[in-house]
């Protein structure tokens, strides 16, 4: 009887895996406007390009405003946890203030919507009731 002598030899792999958070990375976006100015010396006309319309409306980008009210409602309304977190997990140098607004936009935008969605829910609701009220046969 031939002995085989010990030598290891990789036969495949085995995976671990281990979760962990991917910093998200907030992106300042600036948006350059020209400005113009009359050279005559004596007019003194001077204009620049209109502020984006986005721009108009806040300061954070429809991502960050999503974000931030998704936080801040799940906060159950404490705006200063709302702010700490977006300023601790992401990054994000946001004022109570903004919180707010973004609050406030994104109620004013829903606040339709979810009237008509809840007032389909009840009439599909009323709908299921009534057949159920409705004798088999
Ligand atoms: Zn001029």
């Amino acid at each position: 009887m031939q002995l085989v002598p010990c030598i290891l030899t990789e036969i495949g792999a085995v995976t671990s895996e281990q979760l962990d958070i991917i910093p998200a990375k907030i992106q300042v976006i600036r948006h350059i406007r020209k400005q113009y100015a009359c050279r005559c010396g004596q007019c003194g006309q001077f204009t620049r390009e209109p502020i984006p319309d986005a721009l108009k409306r806040s300061v954070l980008g429809p991502r960050l405003s999503a974000a931030t009210v998704y936080v801040s409602s799940r906060m159950h309304g404490s705006r200063r946890a709302a702010e700490e977190l977006l300023q601790e997990v992401l990054g994000a140098p946001l004022a109570l203030g903004t919180v707010t607004a973004r609050e406030r936009e994104m109620t004013a935008a829903l606040s339709e919507p979810y009237r008509q969605a809840k007032a389909a829910v009840q009439r599909a609701a009323a709908v299921e009731a009534r057949q159920a009220a409705q004798p088999v046969g």
